[in-house]
């Protein structure tokens, strides 16, 4: 879908103030935070398996994980796919796990679901480029299916470290698996969506993924709703 499908898409279903005319342009992401896994494989190899959670910074601990072997997942994965985004962001998204796309470029979110997250993001003055972004895991699961608790366990403590070293207001939760690990809900997410809580200290905003987005037009309305709390939210602290 071209970014001008995409904007009509938002427009279709009630984002009416997206500002188009403002939606910077995605600036490609800062080559020190891009994941880089062949040559962090190796490094990692080299330097004799470091923990990934005792780094300092989220460069050196893509850099520990890129070799990661920790569930079964490393079996079908072209790369661990770390995260992305400014290691300062005020925001944090997390959503389930890397997709067919996500596999291949080592990147979250740059499939369908990832390019409706970028028309989104600037439509609250946001860039992609501003906030971070990361999956419960890091590793494709076969066929796009949702990650098991074992395999979000084995997971979870690196993405609690990056939220950690990040430490954003915050978290914004895309979809039911990201809540169901983070915040341990099996409730549908349309009943707890656009409702604030608080996690490790950080404020948390549930809402819908990107890709249920695409599947339920419907539901575009609604998510439109939470982005804007994030926006005012946002505002309010800074
Ligand atoms: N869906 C996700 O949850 N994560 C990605 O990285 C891509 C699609």
């Amino acid at each position: 879908m071209s970014r001008r499908d995409l904007l009509k898409y938002l427009d279709d279903f009630g984002w009416r103030d997206v500002d188009a005319a403002a939606s910077p342009a995605t600036k490609p992401t800062p080559a020190a935070e891009k994941p880089a896994p062949a040559r962090a494989a190796a490094a990692n190899a080299a330097a004799g398996g470091e923990d990934p959670l005792a780094a300092g910074d989220l460069t050196e601990m893509a850099r520990r994980l890129a070799d990661c072997r920790r569930c079964r997942l490393c079996q079908g994965r072209t790369q661990v796919v770390f995260g992305v985004g400014d290691p300062k962001a005020r925001v944090v998204f997390v959503g389930e796990g890397p997709g067919a796309d996500e596999d291949r470029i080592g990147e979250p979110f740059v499939g369908r679901a990832g390019q409706l997250l970028n028309v989104m993001l600037p439509s609250i003055g946001l860039r992609r480029e501003d906030v971070y972004i990361a999956n419960i895991v890091k590793c494709r699961p076969p066929g796009n299916r949702d990650p098991q608790p074992d395999e979000a366990a084995a997971c979870m403590p690196f993405l609690k470290r990056q939220i950690e070293l990040i430490n954003p207001e915050v978290i914004v939760l895309l979809g039911r698996i990201a809540a169901r690990f983070l915040l341990g809900t099996t409730a549908p997410i349309s009943s707890y969506r656009g409702k604030w809580t608080v996690w490790h200290g950080h404020a948390v905003l549930p809402t819908y993924h990107t890709a249920y987005l695409l599947r339920n037009p419907a539901a575009k309305r609604e998510s439109w709703v939470d982005f804007k709390q994030l926006r005012r939210r946002l505002q309010e602290s800074g």
